[in-house]
């Protein structure tokens, strides 16, 4: 092996070591910024080791140069421009387009070996066998084809772009599905037996399979298939990396795969459902389920004011916070801090209750909260901070709704039903902070807003807490230590 060869395999191993490092701290909020720079480095890197592979590889001349540099400087900044552009609360749907790049990449990279087999290290790790050439190809191209339009329907459905068409929510979708799954096994047959058509065909069963499985999902489900489309996308580049022999690629899809399946398994457990039923149950379980518990009318609503809420809180000695995508949307989570900093300095015990799918992206409060220096001690998951609700004295629900909703645990005909929900009513007052009776991502009417011990505030979430600050200090809560 030359020294050129040498270092080329050092830079993929650092690669390797890095993305490995940087996954594992996205684990945790602490090491999670640090956990991103570390796999963003190893990404650059790995572009750095393709490079010099060809450069000093004398098997390959690069002829276009240009076209390198472009799509380098292209996709470079468009990845920073978003970075900057995208509000923490669009986070899930830039998380699917990304998913939905990655498939497109893999399938592009799939589709320009088989027309144009003419790629260095190609068929390298298949030792030169046709068939898992082959099999590779047809892989990369169905898993990418399924990942790109599935992620492209998750984003628009997210954005609010798109709905379930009626017809969706009926069995008669699986019978559909089924035929693209048919379309495609007959395509892969034909790539096998060496017909350049079947590609073609492979392509577009592939690509309205992704959007017959994603289309129907919705509802308090989205988070799951944002996962698992997550893992698809790696699995999607660890065949490409068959495709073109990257070792590289292979194993940091396989990374990216695993993670995202771990994660999906997560967000089930998370929302007690099982991937079946949530790949399977679709608009079962949507937002747009024409259930009537969904469009309900309330009756039974109290409301009380910011001075109201903060008596009630002067004379507390527990109190819980329990955000959700509303506080995001809001940015109230400074003004929060504040609010808990002089509820704190009065000797109040202050926790939050976090639940898994609370936001609009897995662990969206906890880096919320984090921005704000809330003590990562204080932050409680839902299996801890349940049990506890019976001996606290007030809840502030701030901008939570489905994540609170008891109908999870008391209507069998609801579509949140068998969710874990905190159990805020059982502590003895709750306030819900909230503009208006809107209903949340599921769209599935709230019955703790009709309980004895709730009262709403009306407004949004930091303008509330602001008048709430105010009222709090004018009580002289927290002035005293
Ligand atoms: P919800 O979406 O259930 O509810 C949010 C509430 O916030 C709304 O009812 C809205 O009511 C209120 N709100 C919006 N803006 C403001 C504001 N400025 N000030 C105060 N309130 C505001 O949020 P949850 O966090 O409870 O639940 C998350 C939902 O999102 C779950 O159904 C989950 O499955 C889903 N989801 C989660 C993902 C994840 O990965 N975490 C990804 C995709 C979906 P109003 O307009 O009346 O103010």
């Amino acid at each position: 092996m030359t020294i050129a060869g040498i270092l080329t395999y050092l830079i993929d191993l650092i690669a390797v070591l890095l993305l490995a490092l940087g996954i594992k701290g996205l684990s945790k909020v602490r090491s999670a910024r640090e956990a991103n720079r570390l796999a963003a480095i190893a990404m650059g890197l790995a572009v750095v080791g393709v490079l010099l592979g060809f450069l000093f590889d004398s098997g390959v001349s690069i002829k276009s140069w240009v076209w390198i540099i472009l799509g380098t400087l292209l996709g470079g900044s468009l990845g920073a421009i978003t970075a900057k552009k995208v509000p923490m609360t669009a986070m899930p749907e830039t998380v699917a387009l990304f998913n939905g790049c990655g498939g497109m990449s893999s399938l592009l990279v799939a589709l320009g070996v088989a027309f144009f087999p003419i790629s260095q290290g190609a068929g390298q790790l298949s030792n030169g066998n046709e068939l898992i050439e082959k099999l590779s190809i047809v892989v990369s191209i169905f898993v990418g084809a399924i990942t790109f339009t599935g992620s492209i329907v998750a984003m628009a459905k997210l954005q609010g772009w798109l709905s379930t068409p009626s017809w969706m929510e009926s069995k008669s979708r699986h019978f559909v599905n089924i035929a693209f799954v048919v379309i495609s096994l007959i395509a892969v047959i034909e790539v096998l037996q060496g017909n350049p058509n079947g590609i073609w065909l492979l392509v577009v069963g592939s690509s309205f399979l992704g959007v017959g499985v994603t289309l129907p999902i919705g509802g308090a489900d989205m988070p799951v298939v944002i996962s698992l489309l997550n893992s698809y996308s790696g699995v999607a580049a660890a065949s490409a990396g068959f495709v073109v022999g990257s070792q590289l690629l292979i194993v940091a899809g396989a990374m990216v795969g695993a993670a995202g399946l771990i994660l999906t398994q997560v967000m089930c457990k998370g929302m007690n459902r099982s991937l079946v039923s949530v790949l399977f149950g679709g608009a079962l379980a949507s937002g747009e389920s024409s259930s009537s518990s969904s469009s309900g009318e309330y009756m039974n609503i109290t409301s009380c004011s910011a001075e109201e809420c903060a008596l009630t809180l002067e004379a507390a000695e527990r109190v819980v916070i329990v955000p959700g995508y509303g506080l995001a949307v809001a940015q109230a989570q400074h003004t929060l801090r504040e609010v808990t900093r002089v509820l704190e300095a009065s000797g109040i015990s202050v926790s939050y209750g976090i639940h898994p799918v609370a936001g609009r992206m897995p662990g969206h409060m906890n880096v919320l909260l984090a921005e704000a220096d809330v003590p990562y001690e204080q932050l409680k998951e839902m299996d801890v901070i349940n049990p506890e609700f019976a001996a606290t004295d007030v809840v502030l629900v701030l901008g939570a709704n489905d994540v609170v909703n008891p109908q999870a645990k008391n209507d069998t005909t609801s579509p949140l039903y068998g969710m874990p929900v905190l159990d805020v009513q059982d502590a003895r007052t709750v306030f819900v902070i909230k503009r208006g009776m809107n209903a949340g991502y599921s769209g599935i009417k709230n019955d703790l807003f009709e309980l004895n011990n709730t009262s709403m505030v009306f407004g949004d979430a930091k303008k509330v807490l602001g008048d709430l600050l105010v009222e709090l200090k004018e009580l002289g809560v927290g002035s005293n230590k």
